[in-house]
């Protein structure tokens, strides 16, 4: 099994500036092939390789001397990194969020994210790892790492923290008991999941005060002049806060999908609505979403690796509409207000959100031609 490790780097002066120096390098030869390979097809209609192009390299470390302080390694991802988004450019390949993907963007140092990728001389200690050109780095190591190390990807977040991701294979991971449970979920306007079984899980309150603060700091920053130096501290508290807001989400989300993969075999989830999603301008809609999409991301990775089944349902099936003890289907709770119902079929009262997952799990049943539950 594969697997990603992340930790927290704590870098000194020295090896700040190489990482800085590096993303700057990793976005220059990503900007400078990614040209070069535009204008050969726009000039000769020839079309460039991947492969080409990482063997510019050498050219451009000749003309550039300062590529060469950097690990070489790191500018050979970053080569590939475009490769791959200009070849899925050509072959009309979605994105993850579905939309197809557009011709590759030059990097600008404001708008793309701080980060390089090595692929070799990765080495992890009790409190450091090692990395190339960099030596020893201290690290905040919070489990062990196991399996085999592919890569290290080192990362600076908007307030100017490091990371580094460590991807490894032939992670043994431990399974889990089988349960021969089986549910669906679904995401609520107020809940973040519901499943099947009734139960709710909720916004923490940990990060409804959270989400509070944020608003109280970005309403201080807006009042600064931009370009101010008290300006520039505002907007290093609102970032700090989006990123205590986004781990503590994200450390919510993966204890509630171990929670879900550890109970469940089965599980059943509504496809993310992405085109609706970029329309909404409703802010808590779109939190929501956003999480939603994370914890499917989570679900579907730690579905495989316990050997468990995560089923997707198709966005359109009308989930919210059809009674889950008749399947008799009632136009009338289109509309979202609609909370509860009584179907007029069978007289059973439906909750809206719990009804919708049970035919989340019928469907996703149906799906994979397993018995109802
Ligand atoms: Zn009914």
């Amino acid at each position: 099994m594969e697997r990603a490790y992340k930790f927290r780097l704590y870098p000194t002066i020295q090896q700040k500036e190489l990482m800085l120096k590096t993303f700057g390098c990793v976005r220059f030869v990503y900007n400078q092939t990614l040209a070069v390979r535009r204008d050969t097809y726009d000039r000769d209609k020839k079309s460039l390789s991947t492969n080409d192009c990482v063997k510019m390299l050498p050219d451009l470390k000749e003309q550039y001397p300062w590529l060469k302080e950097v690990d070489s390694t790191a500018l050979q991802s970053s080569v590939k990194n475009m490769g791959r988004a200009y070849e899925n450019f050509f072959r009309g390949l979605r994105t993850q969020q579905g939309l197809k993907s557009g011709f590759p963007k030059f990097k600008a140092k404001h708008h793309s994210k701080a980060s390089y990728t090595s692929k070799m001389n990765i080495f992890v200690g009790d409190s450091a790892v090692k990395l190339p050109k960099l030596g020893w780095v201290k690290a905040k190591i919070s489990t062990p790492v196991k399996g085999h190390l592919l890569s290290a990807t080192v990362s600076m977040t908007r307030s100017g923290k490091f990371f580094v991701s460590l991807c490894c294979n032939d992670v043994d991971i431990p399974q889990y008991a089988s349960t021969g449970k089986k549910v669906g979920l679904d995401v609520g306007i107020k809940d973040l999941v519901i499943t099947s079984d009734g139960v709710k899980f909720g916004n923490p309150k940990f990060l409804v005060r959270a989400e509070k603060r944020l608003a109280h700091l970005q309403r201080e920053l807006s009042r600064k002049s931009k370009g101010s130096k008290n300006y520039e501290k505002a907007r290093l508290r609102v970032a700090k806060q989006h990123e205590i807001i986004a781990n503590q989400r994200l450390d919510y989300l993966h204890k509630l999908t171990t929670y879900l993969v550890r109970s469940y075999d089965v599980i059943c989830v509504e496809n993310l609505n992405v085109a609706g999603m970029l329309k909404n301008h409703h802010l808590a809609k779109a939190i929501a979403d956003c999480s939603w999409g994370e914890m499917c991301r989570q679900l579907k990775y730690k579905t495989a690796w316990q050997h468990k089944t995560l089923v997707e349902v198709g966005r359109f099936f009308p989930s919210s509409q059809i009674c889950g003890s008749c399947e008799f289907q009632n136009p009338e709770t289109k509309d979202l207000s609609v909370r509860e119902w009584e179907c007029p079929q069978c007289h059973s009262h439906n909750d809206r959100d719990v009804n919708a997952t049970k035919n989340i799990l019928k469907e996703g049943l149906r799906l994979i031609n397993q018995p109802a539950a």
